[in-house]
């Protein structure tokens, strides 16, 4: 490992994995037993806090032992068979891939993209197509990484799902504990986080929320449910009864209780201010810097900020120089040309954001894009702290 790993840990500032508090770092290196009294009081609590972090109060929270993907396919596998409706919110790669899920296991797939790209779906469009067909499930993703855009109309969305008896299911990967989710007020009946993304946690463990309508179409269903390991049923043996379904990834359960326990200490509210502010802050600078955001400010999504490459100078050399002079990673896209800065978790801290901006600014210099470093730094500084009770830590 030592000749593979860099001598100073990267920062990781792109659209996930994300750093990770001590407590969750600590967490990820204990074993404990998966069956007993210690591991269920682990559980109830990951269930409590999650209550919390969803803002729900259905009990019917499970962890999955794989990546976000798996807890989307969880969602999809359980509430999808041949024969089942499901229009699919498509503007991105993950929201295209409940789409490739639904279609494997057997449903019907209709999909509605946005008239532009970037782009979100309207509430105005999805009205229309739930109109013209009778639909089982609708699924949206909230934040489109993969675009840096936002669906703020996700509250009428919903509403409109629920009025036509349409479970909605809500890829929440992005912005579950970096902004705004509410499950119960906005009326969601499966919401997907991954704990490698906004929750501040590692990758390839997972949360999945089920509203009590989404459980009772999975308790009621009669066909076998093709997934083994992803079957809903099954994993409640676990995460309701704390008996044996397979052997759960113990540190990932406790790393997540950890990332759950720092949200619920931090409160929502003041968390959200943070990722808020820092991200505002972040594409502020970036502007002044001379570079351009991607999306449009009425969709751009806060937890990833998407900047358009410049007209000189590749992407993937900018990044490559500032891995490798800086030691600070953000990420490219699938397809796109853009390049992606993370705003979730502890990448929403000041002297990660001073760090990662002037390694931008040094690495656009060195491949001959004109940049104002110096007043994208001023102006992160003027925005992440505006007055001496509020401002970023
Ligand atoms: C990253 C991401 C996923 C997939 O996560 P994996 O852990 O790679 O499976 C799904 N949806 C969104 C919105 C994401 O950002």
């Amino acid at each position: 490992m030592r000749e593979i790993l860099p001598r100073e840990p990267l920062l990781l500032m792109g659209a996930g994995p994300v750093p990770i508090a001590e407590p969750v770092s600590r967490a990820n290196g204990v074993i404990i037993n998966h069956l007993g009294d210690t591991m269920s009081r682990v559980i109830t609590g990951v269930q409590k806090m999650s209550q919390y972090v969803f803002q729900t109060k259905s009990d019917k929270i499970i962890g999955v032992a794989g990546p976000s993907s798996a807890a989307m396919e969880m969602t999809i596998t359980n509430l999808l068979w041949p024969g089942r409706k499901v229009l699919v919110l498509k503007n991105g790669t993950f929201s295209a891939r409940f789409g490739e899920m639904a279609e494997a296991v057997g449903a019907d797939v209709d999909y509605i993209e946005p008239k532009t790209q970037p782009g979100y779906i309207e509430a105005r469009a999805v009205k229309n197509a739930l109109k013209n067909k009778q639909y089982d499930v609708l699924t949206i993703t909230h934040g489109e990484t993969s675009c840096g855009v936002l669906n703020p109309e996700i509250e009428e969305i919903s509403f409109l799902a629920k009025e036509r008896g349409v479970l909605i299911i809500v890829d929440a990967v992005v912005t579950l504990g970096a902004m705004p989710v509410f499950m119960e007020k906005w009326g969601l009946d499966a919401v997907i986080a991954g704990g490698q993304k906004a929750l501040g946690s590692i990758p390839g463990i997972s949360l999945v929320a089920f509203s009590e309508s989404a459980w009772g179409v999975i308790e009621n269903r009669k066909n076998t449910i093709p997934h083994w390991c992803l079957d809903a049923r099954k994993a409640w043996e676990f995460w309701g009864f704390h008996n044996y379904h397979y052997t759960a990834p113990v540190p990932g359960v406790l790393a997540l209780h950890e990332a759950l326990n720092l949200i619920e200490e931090e409160t929502l509210a003041v968390r959200f201010a943070r990722h808020s502010m820092s991200s505002k802050a972040l594409q502020e600078a970036i502007k002044a810097m001379g570079l351009d955001l991607y999306a449009p400010e009425d969709m751009r999504l806060n937890s990833v900020v998407a900047i358009e490459s410049p007209d000189s100078a590749s992407n993937a050399k900018i990044r490559n120089y500032m891995s490798e002079t800086f030691g600070v990673e953000i990420s490219g896209a699938f397809g796109l040309d853009i390049m992606r800065i993370g705003q979730m978790g502890e990448q929403c801290r000041a002297h990660n954001l001073f760090k990662t901006l002037y390694a931008l600014g040094i690495s656009c210099r060195y491949y001959g894009v004109d940049v104002n470093i110096a007043k994208a730094m001023s102006v992160l500084e003027e925005n992440l702290a505006q007055d001496p009770e509020t401002f970023v830590p």
